[in-house]
């Protein structure tokens, strides 16, 4: 059983620059490099479903220019379905302008959501069918409100298991909270959403339980190097995080979801599921980048069986 993984959500271009120090209000810093590649949480974890080998539908929207070539190249080099990236033809795509700090690796960062934060009601009934097809739909944060929860309701209404990762943090109206089959904050939505800080295994229960007191059906939260934590109904676990080499940790929580809802749309259940967004998370880290570091099926699958039997 490989079931159709739609995610609905954001495209960005990444512009990373890389200086000395970060600039401040007024000031012109040289920089040391530059580079651009594809990102948006949604592109992102897309990417990651996709390479962890799950069927996967991106829908997104990019404008008419040349930030929306670079998603189109990509998404093609990657083999991944097009059909759905939805154009703009009036307005600009989104794009993230990043400078890092080499010496304390700070970084400041600007997003302008772009063509992703215009989606229209129009967009929304052309991507109904699909949505109303999908084995499991995954979302964030990133795109316009009112197009997001008009998907939410198309998916709760047709059957389909809604997987939101809340990111960037935002509060959700309760009748979009109710149809949340599962949730997936980090430490720091999480605290955000329940007002409750995560450090150990008491305090990832109480702000999940605090999410379910809200009608959301059952929690993942997603702890860095402190692993990861899900609830349903019946239990909670707390998995251990994978000893690997960090070089890069940013996209983790993008890789931890793709590879989490590949599982599930393979018919895993949430704990299982929890495993291989854990070893998906994990080998993200070891590479530079977002997308680019996106782990393969062949890595998961053998980290997966070495760590988990
Ligand atoms: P985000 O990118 O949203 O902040 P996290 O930092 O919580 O997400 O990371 C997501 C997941 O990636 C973690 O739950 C864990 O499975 C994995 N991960 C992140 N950092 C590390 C690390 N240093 N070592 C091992 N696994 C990690």
């Amino acid at each position: 059983m490989n079931k159709r993984i739609v995610v609905f959500g954001s495209f960005v271009v990444d512009l990373t620059a890389r200086t000395p120090r970060l600039p401040t209000p007024g000031e012109t810093v040289l920089g040391k490099s530059f580079a651009m590649g594809p990102g948006g949480k949604g592109s992102n974890q897309a990417v990651a479903a996709h390479r962890a080998g799950g069927d996967v539908t991106l829908v997104t929207k990019v404008g008419r220019d040349v930030f929306g070539t670079v998603a189109m190249d990509f998404y093609h080099k990657e083999g991944m379905d097009t059909a759905y990236i939805l154009e703009d033809p009036d307005g600009e795509s989104g794009c993230a302008l990043i400078t890092v700090d080499e010496t304390t690796a700070q970084n400041e960062i600007v997003v302008v959501s772009g063509a992703c934060g215009r989606i229209t009601p129009q967009d929304v009934e052309r991507v109904r069918p699909l949505i109303q097809s999908a084995g499991v739909l995954l979302v964030q944060l990133e795109v316009n409100f009112d197009a997001l929860f008009a998907v939410i309701r198309i998916a709760r209404e047709a059957g389909v298991p809604v997987v939101l990762n809340p990111a960037p943090a935002a509060k959700l109206p309760p009748e979009i909270m109710r149809m949340v089959t599962i949730m997936t904050p980090n430490e720091t939505e999480a605290e955000f959403l329940t007002g409750v800080r995560i450090t150990g295994p008491e305090d990832a229960c109480r702000a999940a339980e605090i999410l379910m007191e809200q009608d959301v059906e059952q929690v993942v939260i997603t702890l860095g190097a402190m692993g990861a934590f899900a609830m349903n109904r019946e239990r909670w676990e707390l998995l251990a995080p994978l000893e690997v080499e960090a070089v890069d940790t940013t996209g983790a929580g993008d890789a931890f979801n793709g590879g989490f809802v590949t599982a599930l749309a393979e018919g895993a259940d949430l704990f299982t599921a929890l495993r291989y967004g854990n070893v998906t998370g994990a080998l993200s880290v070891t590479r530079c980048g977002t997308a680019p570091a996106m782990p393969g099926r062949a890595e998961i699958e053998a980290l997966y069986k070495k760590v988990y039997g």
